[in-house]
């Protein structure tokens, strides 16, 4: 019997692919199928859903009728990503998702490492003022005590876990109301939390991810997993760029800390195509890792659209170097409009483009355009064209995704 609904995962490691076109699920199972990595089928975060004009329901219901086509009978996960705010959050567990992503980003305070020292103490008190720490001696609880995890021990001064508390505390307490609206909507022990830092403007040291951990704890939220802003640049659908050294040393202190003051995984956002650091991730982090993945599965179609079709396929990609300079806005991608520019004036017919960092970043940042309003020459939305070549081609697309997978998952199982 096929198993349609969604189950908790808790503390195994875990993969999410990220499906933004309702099709890739068959090739995400055929790849998962053979990794230990517990997998989440539906997982589209509220941005994408704006984007792709979905809602939680039809993200559910194309992963749960695959699995069932499919005769899959594992345990998989549903992964609400990004969620900001209240109103999100109700229509996705009444859908069946389980597993809620929060990201509390619009209130962390990234000026608070270069606040003047004299600034320190009162922005510190305002925290109080505000009511996002109860009690004005808050900071008694963390000052003098001695952390250890893994090789390293951990102390607070006055100043560290202010700049720390300024930067995150309105944050956690945002954290703190979500939760508790989670928990109204599903009642206890039937979901579970991440909490996302990765798009934050700096990376999360190890002490301040400490002061998160500690704070999490102290408000009696219990995450699964936690998203930390890494060393390095992940940006979206490319490799890992960046000092592998100073990656490996940061990721064995953020991995000791989810041990000793969790546990919980560490889930590594914009996780796509990070195949120079998977043996890492894999050796380092064991089962408390959890890796997301979304737009790499569309990049797949869209190889998918330039073998069947190239015409639409290059119509496709004018349009997205017309949509270029918006649509990278929100993006942190290293590929620039010149690059862009010279792409559109190449030759776009050798596939190999699409293993190539400006035309990747390029169609990745520039979906949302594409699925909502994008449309050919002749008046036709691309949607519609790479549906239906999708579904003529259903074959390919699974093959093609698998052996994408394959990539990853052996690569996370190297370490
Ligand atoms: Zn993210």
């Amino acid at each position: 019997m096929a198993s349609t609904a969604p189950q908790l995962l808790g503390l195994q490691k875990s993969f999410g692919y990220g499906d933004r076109l309702g099709l890739a699920t068959p090739g995400h199972i055929a790849a998962s199928q053979k990794y230990d990595f517990a997998p989440v089928f539906a997982q589209q975060s509220a941005r994408e859903m704006k984007r792709t004009g979905r809602t939680p329901f039809d993200v559910m219901k194309a992963a749960a009728d695959a699995l069932e086509t499919e005769g899959y009978d594992g345990a998989w996960g549903a992964d609400a990503d990004h969620l900001t705010a209240d109103e999100d959050i109700a229509s996705w567990a009444a859908a069946g998702f389980t597993f809620f992503t929060l990201d509390p980003s619009q209130f962390v305070n990234d000026q608070a490492d270069d606040l003047a020292e004299g600034k320190v103490i009162g922005e510190a008190e305002n925290l109080y003022v505000e009511g996002v720490f109860k009690t004005l001696d808050w900071d008694d609880r963390y000052l003098g005590e001695k952390y250890v995890a893994g090789q390293t021990m951990y102390r607070f001064n006055r100043e560290s876990l202010y700049r720390a508390a300024i930067k995150y505390g309105r944050a956690l307490a945002h954290c703190e109301k979500l939760a508790g609206f989670i928990s109204s909507c599903l009642g206890h022990g039937a979901f579970e939390i991440e909490v996302s830092f990765d798009e934050t403007a700096s990376p999360t040291t190890p002490l301040e991810h400490l002061f998160v951990a500690l704070e999490l704890k102290q408000r009696g939220i219990s995450v699964v997993s936690l998203a930390p802003h890494f060393v390095g640049e992940l940006e979206n659908g490319i490799d890992f760029r960046g000092d592998l050294a100073e990656f490996e040393s940061s990721l064995e202190q953020h991995v000791a800390i989810a041990r000793r003051f969790g546990p919980y995984k560490l889930s590594v956002h914009t996780g796509s195509d990070k195949f120079t650091i998977y043996p890492l991730l894999g050796r380092l982090c064991g089962n408390l890792l959890h890796v997301k993945t979304a737009g790499t599965s569309y990049l797949e179609a869209l190889r998918i659209l330039h073998r069947a079709d190239f015409k639409s396929f290059r119509g496709l990609l004018e349009f997205c170097c017309e949509r270029f300079p918006e649509d990278r806005r929100s993006y942190r991608i290293s590929t620039t409009e010149d690059e862009v520019r010279s792409l559109a004036t190449n030759a776009a017919s050798d596939e190999d483009l699409l293993n190539r960092r400006p035309a990747r970043q390029l169609l990745h940042v520039t979906y949302g355009s594409v699925l909502s309003e994008g449309k050919d020459s002749r008046g036709r939305p691309f949607r519609d064209t790479l549906m239906e070549v999708l579904e003529e081609h259903g074959k390919e697309y699974r093959q093609s995704l698998e052996a994408h997978f394959d990539r990853h998952l052996s690569a996370l199982c190297k370490g």
